[in-house]
């Protein structure tokens, strides 16, 4: 058939078991939406591996397609927004997760929902970025919001050889902030520095859960995507006024030990990032930050390159925190 195309379909069995696979699909299988996007390329994530195994609670119907971002070209549209050949992206807004969403070869959603690709960036670069490259931006925004400035002193980042921790560091250190790298894994130092780190923290140096109300003030701000003892260990360590930009929980969902004193004897700011829910103009803004300030050399250096075959695997491998940078899936390899 002529409107055939790829995609990753993961399957729900009788006993409740989840199945990805490559399988040919047509567009008419697609949802509703305003914009037939030719999809180009897509990213993995945390949530990605959650939606191609047992769905973690965020998947709502199956047969489904996960992919929480892709970036492609317009095929069609009804809005008057979008012609065909413009270039546009996507992250967010539950794609992927509760809609059919970037592993495939087409999509349609909602015009809503894109943002078009800003000058200067092609869809392999803007999914080299991705939702986490989108958050690690969003972060380094709330915090400049906030007061940061590079002479305040050294920022840290947590989960830093990670998706959304490897970028954040690339763009603070091309802003010109000194940046703190905390990682479990120390055979990627090198690679953290030559992502602009200055330095590496070992992750056990910050995962011990203390009831000290305050520690030294050791850190000008923070984006943090752990959370659990690390985040407990930060906040107690970031300086007077400083911010804490929370992006994520690879380490568990609550905030183990911390203490109010951070936010009292120190107006700590804890921020909450949430890339998901950006409306249009924020997204259009922090995209814009993105062509103009992200590192594109660095940002090439911490890309994996997959196909949609590789997912399964690498959906599990990320799910174990195994993946390093920013996986980039070509979906017509
Ligand atoms: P990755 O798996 O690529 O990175 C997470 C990193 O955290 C790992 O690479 C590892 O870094 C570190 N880590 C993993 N497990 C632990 C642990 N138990 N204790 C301490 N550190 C750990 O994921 P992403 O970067 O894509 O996402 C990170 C988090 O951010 C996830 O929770 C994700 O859901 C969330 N997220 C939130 C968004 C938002 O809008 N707020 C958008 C995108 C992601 P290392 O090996 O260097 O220690």
């Amino acid at each position: 058939m002529a409107n055939e195309f790829k995609a990753l379909v993961v399957r729900k069995d009788d006993e409740g078991k989840t199945r990805a696979g490559v399988e040919t699909i047509t567009e008419d299988q697609l949802p509703e939406g305003d914009v037939l996007v030719q999809v180009g390329y897509s990213t993995l994530n945390y949530k990605d591996g959650l939606c191609i195994g047992p769905g973690g609670g965020l998947v709502r119907t199956y047969p489904h397609v996960p992919g929480i971002d892709f970036a492609g070209t317009v095929e069609a549209s009804t809005d008057d927004r979008y012609k065909p050949g413009d270039a546009v992206v996507l992250t967010g807004w539950r794609v992927g997760e509760n809609r059919w969403g970037g592993y495939a070869q087409k999509a349609r959603v909602p015009a809503d929902m894109l943002v078009p690709l800003p000058d200067g960036l092609t869809t392999r670069d803007a999914m080299a970025v991705g939702t986490a490259g989108l958050t690690a931006m969003l972060a380094v925004m709330a915090l400049e919001d906030h007061g940061l400035t590079p002479e305040k002193g050294t920022v840290l980042v947590t989960g830093a050889a990670g998706g959304v921790g490897s970028v954040a560091v690339a763009i603070l250190a091309r802003l010109g902030y000194q940046v703190a790298a905390v990682t479990g894994r120390p055979e990627q130092a090198d690679y953290l520095k030559g992502l602009g780190a200055a330095e590496i923290v070992p992750r056990d140096e910050l995962t011990e859960v203390t009831r000290k109300p305050l520690e030294g003030e050791r850190w000008a701000g923070c984006i943090d995507a752990v959370a659990g003892a690390m985040l407990g260990r930060v906040l107690k360590q970031i300086s007077y006024g400083g911010s804490v930009a929370a992006i994520g929980l690879a380490g568990g969902a609550a905030i183990e030990g911390a203490l109010i004193t951070p936010f009292i004897l120190r107006g700590v700011n804890l921020l909450g990032i949430d890339s998901v829910m950006q409306p249009y103009d924020a997204r259009v803004r922090a995209w814009g930050r993105i062509a103009a300030d992200l590192p594109m050399d660095k940002l090439h250096e911490m890309i994996q390159p997959a196909t949609l075959a590789d997912l399964p695997d690498l959906g599990a491998a990320i799910l174990k925190g195994q993946v390093k940078g920013r996986v980039v899936v070509d979906v017509n390899a």
